[in-house]
């Protein structure tokens, strides 16, 4: 089994105090908290109490009633569909997203597309950013609702959110991101990116799979994915998981604690990985190096080499990374991602993703460098062209 999991944008390990705090909810109140005797209201407290912990850290303030809202979903998936689908609304209309969003972001606005809305996407440039001024021809007041991510998954390029939320003030269009990867990170205001709702994942800090969130400012108008049930203002219906929830808040709140902390020991692992990657393999390419991104992605392409070779042989070695396509790790599919922000062929065919979390340790920068430094160098010499990619066996996709 691999011993070093640079893999922490796909799922993180569960923090042992988060599943501490989910044991002790699980042994002492498994009711249910839309039930009226006082073991349901003690689970609704423990809910409702999670719901304004978890807004807080994330900047603002659940009134229950009538001001921004907290939605509960089975996760950033669940979230990206609740908000493509629920604030676009029933009419056919126009949607704007970017080029890099992950799949359950785009898979929506495909089915939308489908069903005859008119989806424009916002291109991306090499540097990974998306182009503002292409943004501002598309963001016109006729558009129904703007999706634009905040970090990339496999990239980690922070998105001018600021810049697009000023373009959809301007023309009265609702914008919502998708911040899986960047909450538990980098801090993250709801009310200072200026959006209107926004998705996370607890499995994405440490928390449990299976819960996540849409945050949701008050009067943005959302219509239900699912019928049948009072619960989350009908928004969401359906049994609230309690411990799951407090798992998230528990994960939330580790995090917060130490948010200064956290950051910068992600921050020093990834970039002392890279800068040792550089000086040995003077060769390889960090995508994204100059722009502003998250502290635990680096990508790394490595011209002449197969990604899907390469991220074997690693595995083989000791060391779980990505071929950094999100949707169909495990495919020989090359990265959307990479491919929209025009990447040449040869550094989209050799790239993958390194992602680091707060379970790694430092030491692991300097191990993690050594094995790919000889991993990549065998490969290169079996592969003198540099160009003839070898083609491993197919594999099954499988989504991340
Ligand atoms: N958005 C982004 C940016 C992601 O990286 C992921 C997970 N890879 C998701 C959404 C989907 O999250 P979940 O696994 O919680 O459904």
């Amino acid at each position: 089994m691999p011993s070093i999991y640079l893999d922490n944008n796909a799922t993180t390990p569960v923090d042992p105090l988060v599943l501490d705090a989910m044991r002790n909810c699980y042994q002492k109140n498994s009711a249910n908290p839309a039930s009226q005797h006082q073991l349901g209201n003690q689970a609704r407290r423990l809910l409702e109490d999670a719901r304004d912990s978890i807004a807080s850290t994330l900047g603002t303030k659940i009134q229950h009633g009538d001001g921004d809202s907290l939605i509960f979903t089975s996760g950033a998936t669940e979230s990206n569909n609740l908000a493509l689908r629920g604030l676009a609304g029933p009419q056919p209309g126009k949607i704007v997203t970017s080029t890099i969003e992950h799949p359950s972001l785009s898979g929506p606005a495909e089915y939308l597309k489908r069903a005859n809305w008119d989806w424009q996407q916002i291109s991306v440039a090499t540097s990974g950013l998306v182009d503002l001024d292409h943004a501002a021809t598309l963001i016109t007041p006729d558009t129904q609702l703007v999706s634009v991510m905040l970090g990339n998954h496999e990239t980690g390029a922070l998105q001018p959110l600021k810049e697009i939320s000023a373009l959809c003030s301007a023309a009265g269009v609702p914008l919502h991101t998708d911040a899986t990867q960047a909450v538990g990170k980098i801090p993250v205001d709801f009310h200072e990116l200026g959006v209107d709702a926004l998705s996370f994942s607890a499995h994405k800090f440490h928390g449990p799979a299976g819960i996540g969130g849409l945050l949701l400012k008050r009067g943005t108008n959302l219509h239900p994915l699912l019928y049948g049930g009072f619960q989350q203002l009908g928004l969401r219906p359906g049994y609230e998981p309690v411990a799951l929830v407090v798992g998230m808040r528990v994960a939330l709140d580790l995090w917060n604690q130490q948010t200064a902390k956290h950051e910068k020991a992600l921050l020093d692992m990834r970039d002392q990985f890279e800068s040792e990657l550089q000086k040995r393999l003077p060769w390889v390419s960090i995508t994204c190096q100059q722009s502003r991104r998250l502290p635990h992605v680096s990508n790394v392409a490595f011209p002449g080499l197969n990604r899907q070779t390469l991220m074997m042989a690693l595995d083989q070695g000791g060391l779980a990374c990505s071929t950094g396509s999100a949707c169909a790790s495990g495919s020989t599919d090359p990265s959307p991602v990479l491919q929209a922000m025009g990447l040449e062929e040869s550094l989209v065919e050799g790239a993958l993703r390194f992602s680091f979390g707060r379970h790694n340790q430092p030491a692991e920068s300097h191990l993690a460098a050594d094995l790919v430094e000889t991993t990549a160098r065998r490969l290169r010499s079996t592969n003198p062209s540099e160009k003839t990619v070898s083609k491993p066996p197919q594999q099954p996709a499988k989504r991340l």
